[in-house]
C-alpha cells in the first residue's frame, strides 16, 4: 500500500480525467500523415505484409534495405501505427522474452543469446533511428523498477541479481536513493537499469519507420482490410474489400487483432491496457518530483503502472487494468473504459501527492496487446513455408517487433538487414516453440478473470500466489498486460 494514500474525494474534480480527451496524446497533434489511399484492383507483390504496426513497417525496412529490388507491398486496415504501436507508453526494451527472469523460465538453455541478441537489438534500433535521422525523442535513459510494498523488495534484489548475471548495467537503490531519482512516498527501494531500454514517442517512431519504407520504395495500401488469405497456384491470393493480390510471400503483422490464420486464435487473447497524460508540469512541479534523469519508471506488483516524462515533461501513466473480453472481442468501443480511468487517476495521486490539485490530465486512451501464455512472441509459417507471423508480444514489443521481423524474414527464406551478428535466428529453440495455446470459451474467460482476481489478491496478500497461480505456474501457463 502506498504511504500515504489520497482518498478518491481528494482527487480535485477537475484532475478526474473525465476532462481529458478520449485519443491518444501522440496522435493530438501536428504531424500525423494524412492516410495513404485505399488498394483498389489486382495488384502483385514479391512479399505482402498485413499490418502496417512496427512488426510490418520494421519486416518491409529490414527485407528492402537487404534486397532493394524486392517488390513489397504493406496492406494496412487504417492508418500505420493507428492500433498499438502508436499508442504505447514508448518503452522501448532491450529483452526479447518480456524481461530475463521470465526468459530464464522458459529458455534456460538458450537466455544468454537471448539476452545479447535482444542487446544487440535495441543498438541497432537506435543506429537506425540515427542514420535515418528519424525524430523520436528517442533518450536512452533506462527503467527503474520500484517497490512500494516490503514483498516486492525480494523482487527487485532478484532483477539485480540476474542483471549482474548478464552484465547488464543495473544499479540497486535504497528507498532514499530511489526518492532522489523521483520523490514518491510510496517507494521503499528501486533498481535502475541504466542501458536496456530507451525512451521514445512511439507514433514519431511509426511516421519515421513509414516514411523510411516509402523512401526506399515500398508501397503501402491504407484503409485496405485484407478478409481473407488462401493458396492460389504458386503464389497466396489476399482478398481486400476493393481489390485483390497475389504475392510471392505474406506476413501476417496484426498482432491482437482476429487473425487470418485461424489456429493463431488458440495462442493469442487480445487485452486492453490503459493510459492517462496530465498537461505539461511547469518547472517547480517538476522540481517537486526530481526527475532529473527522466528514466521511465515501472513498479513490481503483478498489477503494475508504468510511467515516463514526454519531451514536454507531461507524464504518461499506464497500466494496472489488463482488460479481456469473451471471445477474444476486439472493438474500438472498448479503448475506454471510465473505471480504469479514475483508477489510474488515483493511483497517481497515491503515488504523487504533491501534484494533487495541481495538475490536470489531458489524454485518456486504451489499446489493445497480443497476451500468449509466455508472455513473449511466438513465430511460425504457414502455406507450405510461404506465409509467416510473429505475435503474442504481451505489452513488450516496441523494441522486440524489430526482432521478430527478422525471423520471419528468415522463416520466408529471405534475406535481411538486421545487424544481429547472428546467422541463423530460427535455430533458435525461442523461435521454433509454441506458447501453450488458451483453452476455448467459455473456459478461456474464465480462467482469464479467475487469474486477474488471484493476481489482485496476490499484491493485497505481500505476494504470496494462491493455488491457482501456482498450479498455472508448474505448467508454464499465465496472463499477463
Ligand atoms: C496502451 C499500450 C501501452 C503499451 N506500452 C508498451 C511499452 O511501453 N513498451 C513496449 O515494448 N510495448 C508496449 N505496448 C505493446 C506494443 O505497443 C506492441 O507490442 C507493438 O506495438 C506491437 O506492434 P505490431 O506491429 O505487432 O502490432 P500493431 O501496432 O497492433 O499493428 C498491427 C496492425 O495490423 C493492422 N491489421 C490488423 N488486422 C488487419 C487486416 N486483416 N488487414 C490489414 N491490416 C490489419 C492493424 O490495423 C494494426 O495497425 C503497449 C501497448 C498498448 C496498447
Amino acid at each position: 500500500m502506498p504511504a500515504e494514500s489520497v482518498p478518491a474525494d481528494a482527487v480535485p474534480a477537475d484532475a478526474v480525467p473525465a476532462g481529458a480527451v478520449p485519443v491518444p496524446f501522440w496522435w493530438d497533434r501536428p504531424g500525423c500523415p494524412s492516410p495513404l489511399p485505399e488498394l483498389t484492383g489486382h495488384a502483385e507483390a514479391d512479399l505482402a505484409i498485413v499490418g502496417g504496426g512496427y512488426s510490418g513497417l520494421w519486416t518491409a525496412l529490414l527485407a528492402k534495405r537487404a534486397d532493394p529490388a524486392l517488390d513489397v507491398l504493406i496492406l494496412e486496415r487504417g492508418t500505420c501505427g493507428e492500433a498499438a504501436s502508436g499508442r504505447n507508453g514508448g518503452f522501448c526494451a532491450a529483452s526479447l522474452t518480456h524481461g530475463p527472469a521470465n526468459g530464464l523460465d522458459r529458455f534456460p538453455d538458450e537466455i544468454d543469446t537471448l539476452v545479447a541478441l535482444g542487446r544487440r537489438n535495441l543498438d541497432a534500433i537506435e543506429r537506425t533511428v540515427v542514420e535515418l535521422g528519424i525524430d523520436c525523442d528517442w533518450e536512452r535513459t533506462g527503467e527503474l523498477s520500484v517497490a512500494t510494498a516490503p514483498w516486492q523488495l525480494a523482487v527487485l534484489d532478484e532483477e539485480a541479481d540476474l542483471a549482474d548475471r548478464f552484465g547488464l548495467r543495473a544499479d540497486r537503490l535504497d528507498a532514499a536513493a530511489t526518492r532522489a531519482e523521483l520523490d514518491s512516498p510510496t517507494y521503499l527501494g528501486g533498481v535502475w537499469h541504466r542501458d536496456t531500454t530507451a525512451m521514445l514517442d512511439p507514433a514519431k517512431l511509426v511516421w519515421g519507420l513509414r516514411r523510411a519504407c516509402l523512401d526506399a520504395g515500398v508501397r503501402i495500401a491504407e484503409q485496405t482490410e485484407v478478409t481473407a488469405v488462401r493458396a492460389d497456384g504458386p503464389a497466396l491470393k489476399l482478398t481486400t474489400p476493393a481489390g485483390t493480390v497475389w504475392a510471392g510471400r505474406v506476413v501476417l503483422a496484426t498482432n491482437a487483432f482476429p487473425p487470418l490464420l485461424r489456429r493463431l486464435r488458440a495462442y493469442v487473447a487480445p487485452v486492453y491496457d490503459y493510459a492517462l497524460v496530465t498537461e505539461p508540469l511547469t518547472p517547480a512541479q517538476l522540481a517537486s518530483l526530481g526527475w532529473r534523469h527522466r528514466q521511465g519508471l515501472a513498479d513490481s506488483a503483478n498489477q503494475f503502472h508504468y510511467y515516463r516524462l514526454t519531451a514536454d515533461n507531461r507524464i504518461l501513466w499506464g497500466g494496472y487494468d489488463a482488460i479481456y473480453h469473451y471471445g477474444n472481442r476486439v472493438d474500438p468501443s472498448l479503448e475506454s473504459r471510465a473505471a480504469t480511468f479514475s483508477l489510474l487517476a488515483i493511483q497517481f495521486f497515491d503515488t504523487f501527492p504533491q501534484l494533487a490539485g495541481q495538475v490536470r490530465f489531458s489524454h485518456r486512451w486504451g489499446g489493445v496487446i497480443d497476451t500468449c501464455s509466455r508472455f513473449c512472441a511466438f513465430f511460425g509459417t504457414a502455406y507450405g513455408g510461404r506465409l509467416a507471423y510473429a505475435a503474442g508480444y504481451t505489452g513488450l514489443g516496441v523494441g522486440a517487433t524489430r526482432f521478430g521481423a527478422a525471423v520471419v524474414l528468415e522463416l520466408l527464406g529471405l534475406p535481411a538487414d538486421h545487424g544481429l551478428e547472428r546467422d541463423s535466428l530460427t535455430s533458435l529453440r525461442f523461435v521454433r516453440s509454441k506458447p501453450t495455446p488458451f483453452p476455448p470459451e467459455p473456459v478461456r474467460y474464465l480462467g482469464i478473470q479467475a487469474t486477474r482476481w488471484s493476481l489482485a489478491r496476490a499484491d493485497a496478500h505481500e505476494g504470496r500466489r494462491n493455488l491457482w497461480l501456482r498450479t498455472l505456474d508448474r505448467l508454464g501457463l499465465g496472463f499477463d498486460s
